[in-house]
This record gives C-alpha cells, structure tokens and sequence, in this order.
C-alpha cells in the first residue's frame, strides 16, 4: 500500500464553521474547534498540507477578492502560530454555471495541487464534509474521508452506504489523531 504524503482539506465544514449564508470575511471565520491544531500536528509529521475550496460566493459577488484573502491569511497565520504550516490553498472562484475545471465535484484544483506540490494523487488523502468533495478525490484515484462537521451529517443522510465505502470520522480532529496513530512507523 502507498503511504500518503499529501493532505487535501476542504475548507468550509472541516477547518471552520460552514454556513449557508457563506462565510464571506473573517468576522464569519470561525475555526472549528482543534482543527488548527490538526492541521500543525500533520505538517509537523511531514505531510504537505493542500486546501482546496470552492468559493462561489465570489462569482455571486458576495464574497470580495480582499476578504478572501484576509481569510486565508489568518488560517495561515493561526496553523502557523500552532507550529505548522498550510503548504498551499487553492480555490475555485467560479459559479455553478460557469462550467469550469476546478468547481469540486471536478478535480482541477486537485490536479493543480498535485503539479505544485509535485506529489501523485495516488497517494493524496482528500477529506471533506460534502459529496462533492469526495466525488473529486474519487475521479483521481485518491483516498476520500468524510467528516461529520459542517454539512457531513446531511451528506451521510443523503447517501448512507458511505458509512461502508468511506472512512467516517467526527471531525478533523478525530481524523488527524487516528491518521497519526497509524502513520507513526511509516
Ligand atoms: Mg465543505
Ligand atoms: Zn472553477
């Protein structure tokens, strides 16, 4: 079996509170709780941390450009306070009619992760809370996990056979704890 070297994280529902209404600047940024500690604790053991995120709010035009960034800024900032480091974020500005590449269910910003970061998505590890996020790492060959934060209980309603095809943990927390756990000889 390989072992994996690249994590890919969505954003919204794993590393900070979702929203219906978008999360679209940092007053609306709220950390779930543990997952910046997470995150330094898998790049401290030597994984390269990728985050891949739709924002169609931007495309909507509810999202400005400046706030996004201010956002990713203070992810950065707080995974590097913790000790770690978020290696890389992509994100898809692009609306849901706009036929793009890169929109999650579609692979394009796995893909530009995996030419960044010179990893193959073979052995990359994409963890989310909407199907759609595990149907992008599923169209690549990569390992999908789904978390039961953000819109992970809905998605496990709507599609429940996840629970024997799909590793399941509560949060990214709970992942990270039992990923290191069993990578730590590896
Ligand atoms: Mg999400
Ligand atoms: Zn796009």
């Amino acid at each position: 079996m390989s072992v994996p070297k690249l994590i890919i994280l969505d954003r919204d529902g794993v590393i900070n509170q979702d929203s219906d209404e978008f999360v679209k600047n940092l007053q609306e940024f709220i950390p779930i709780p543990g997952s910046i500690k997470a995150i330094a604790r898998l790049s401290q053991a030597g994984f390269f941390i990728a985050v891949a995120t739709n924002q169609s709010g931007l495309a909507r035009g509810l999202i400005q450009e400046e706030d996004l960034a201010e956002m990713h800024q203070y992810l950065l900032d707080q995974v590097s306070a913790a000790g770690g480091q978020i290696h890389l974020i992509a994100f898809c500005p692009h609306g849901p009619d706009s036929h793009c590449e890169c929109r999650k269910p579609k692979p394009g910003l796995l893909k530009a992760i995996a030419e960044e970061s010179r990893l193959p998505l073979a052995e990359a590890v994409v963890i989310g809370d909407s199907y759609r996020d595990l149907e992008s790492a599923w169209a690549v060959g990569a390992k999908a996990v789904l978390v039961r934060s953000g819109k992970g209980e809905r998605t496990l309603k709507g599609h429940p056979a996840l629970l024997q095809t799909t590793p399941v943990y509560q949060d990214l927390a709970e992942f990270t704890a039992n990923f290191l756990k069993e990578h730590e000889h590896g």
